[in-house]
């Protein structure tokens, strides 16, 4: 067997043995939780950990969206926890923007700042005094310390080791400071941050995705700060602090967090705590490679709401391009990507997403929801609200957006449309707005038009099936045509199409026929014989 085989094997029986093995054991919880194991049937929760710097993107999501079926999967928990320590980079609305995206796409969170739950607050600026206690427990046992380096002396390491061609990092000045020392200073009043004592030495994790890990991070960096002249943590605290508080089992997040990964190792052997299970999900990256930047502002995801993609469509090609189901597919649902989920299957290749084919996934869901009856019925009110706002005034009295008429255009036309906001397009707006006769561009095609359009009035007045299908109605149309007109069928076609909806492109004339219903299109074919 081959090293990549091998150490995937070893990877598996490693992870089998975490994951369904029994659960680790108690753990003290801000909110006096027993164990994991109480708290839910099987001891799982995982966290997402946003941090409230702008409003939630795709990348975003789809971490969310990997938590939340793992724990389905597990019969877990999903906690939503506002990583808010950098209090420089918040974006007002930011957090409620997270939560309500959450509940938009249908991953609500069973733990969160709006849900509650049993070990909230779930907003890490309310949890300060935890971090200060966490960070002197740390102090007391010399596994961090006081630093007082000023910003000037910081910088000047910095430039004096770029000058040298080293890697800048702090070099740990601060450890070596007598107790005394550290009492004149606080009496002094000057400002402070803690660092974590990062101690020489290899550490071994295993990752879930990426298998056993060893890293030695005093090698790479100085001690890191764990508590900022704010006195707001950094994240590296906060998160590990929250994670063993929130009992959180298992750690899936976004691979730029790996090389961090060996650091909280190490904070959680400074505490004596068990770490979670780690699994880093692999980059998402644009089709061509390029990194899926949270400025490319098209990719939040209360634009592609506004612009019409449902939510299902959303998950279904973030999931897609990646890995961790049994094939790809697009059309899944939220309960097949649970189902098909295996944690084991994701590998470490980027995901590669090819939004373009976003409106593809979209045709596909909104497909599925206009077949489903109470889907439909929101569907139908959604278009009614925009057929309204989009159409105001020109809107006829009337029959044109009750309900029955709404619904049988989406039922005519789904599998032909991405989205509800393609029935808004001027292509379409003979369904909304009965457009002028162009009696010229028809009596250019035949001098048969009043005689056709007499025809299908009658045909509607004596064929009783008229919800029949396409094909039906096509083959009556034929059989008219037959019998009462010398006229092409193709030239017919091109009448009532010009008749019915002012235009010589769109859906089949069946179609758009059967989308307008026989009192509209009896009315729309009568104009033409009046005059
Ligand atoms: N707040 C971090 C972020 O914004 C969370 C990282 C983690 O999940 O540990 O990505």
């Amino acid at each position: 067997m081959w090293p990549g085989g091998l150490c995937r094997l070893w990877r598996l029986l490693g992870y089998r043995s975490r994951v369904f093995g029994p659960v680790a054991s108690c753990r003290p919880g801000l909110c006096g939780l027993a164990s994991r194991g109480e708290e839910t049937g099987s001891g799982v929760r995982v966290r997402f950990g946003p941090s409230p710097t702008g409003f939630l993107h795709l990348g975003g999501l789809r971490t969310a969206l990997y938590n939340y079926i793992f724990a389905k999967k597990h019969g877990g928990q999903f906690i939503l926890r506002i990583e808010d320590t950098d209090q420089s980079r918040l974006v007002p609305g930011a957090a409620e923007n997270i939560e309500d995206v959450l509940e938009w796409a249908g991953i609500p969170p069973d733990e969160s700042p709006r849900q509650g739950g049993s070990c909230g607050p779930y907003q890490q600026s309310e949890r300060l005094d935890l971090y200060l206690k966490a960070a002197e427990t740390l102090v007391k046992r010399n596994a961090a310390y006081y630093c007082f380096c000023t910003p000037s002396r910081l910088e000047t390491t910095e430039e004096e080791a770029l000058r040298m061609g080293r890697t800048p990092k702090y070099d740990n000045r601060c450890r070596h400071l007598t107790s005394k020392q550290i009492e004149e200073r606080l009496v002094q009043g000057c400002p402070y941050v803690i660092r974590f004592r990062l101690d020489e030495g290899t550490v071994s994790f295993e990752d879930l995705v990426y298998g056993p890990n060893r890293m030695d991070p005093a090698n790479v960096e100085g001690d890191p700060v764990i508590i900022k002249t704010d006195g707001f943590p950094t994240y590296h605290l906060a998160n590990v602090v929250d994670d063993h508080h929130m009992n959180i089992s298992h750690v899936l997040r976004g691979t730029e967090w790996l090389t961090s990964t060996a650091k909280h190792v190490l904070m959680y052997r400074a505490f004596g705590w068990d770490p979670p299970v780690f699994a880093h999900l692999p980059l998402l990256l644009n089709k061509d490679g390029s990194k899926l930047s949270k400025r490319q502002s098209d990719l939040f995801i209360q634009n592609f709401s506004q612009n019409g993609y449902l939510p299902e469509a959303l998950l279904d090609i973030v999931t897609n391009c990646g890995s961790g189901f049994s094939g790809n597919r697009p059309g899944r649902t939220l309960e097949e990507l649970v189902s098909e989920f295996d944690v084991t299957r994701i590998t470490t290749h980027s995901a590669l997403l090819d939004i373009d084919k976003l409106p593809e996934f979209n045709r596909i869901h909104l497909f599925r929801h206009i077949e489903d009856s109470s889907s439909r019925q929101q569907l139908v009110t959604e278009l009614q609200n925009l057929v309204e706002k989009v159409y105001k005034e020109k809107l006829p009295e009337g029959e044109a957006l009750c309900k029955d008429y709404v619904e049988r255009v989406l039922v005519h036309r789904k599998g032909h449309i991405t989205s509800l906001l393609d029935l808004l397009k001027p292509a379409y707006s003979y369904l909304w707005i009965r457009p002028p006769v162009p009696r010229e561009q028809m009596e250019d095609l035949t001098t048969d038009g009043e005689k056709i359009c007499s025809m299908v009035i009658s045909l509607y007045q004596n064929w009783p099936d008229v919800n029949g299908t396409p094909a039906e109605l096509n083959s009556e149309l034929r059989s008219l045509q037959m019998q009462f007109t010398t006229t092409k069928y193709s030239v017919m076609m091109k009448l009532l199409r010009l008749a019915l909806s002012g235009q010589q492109q769109g859906p089949s004339v069946a179609e758009m026929m059967l989308s307008l219903g026989p009192k509209e299109v009896c009315e729309r074919l009568q104009r033409v014989i009046i005059h």
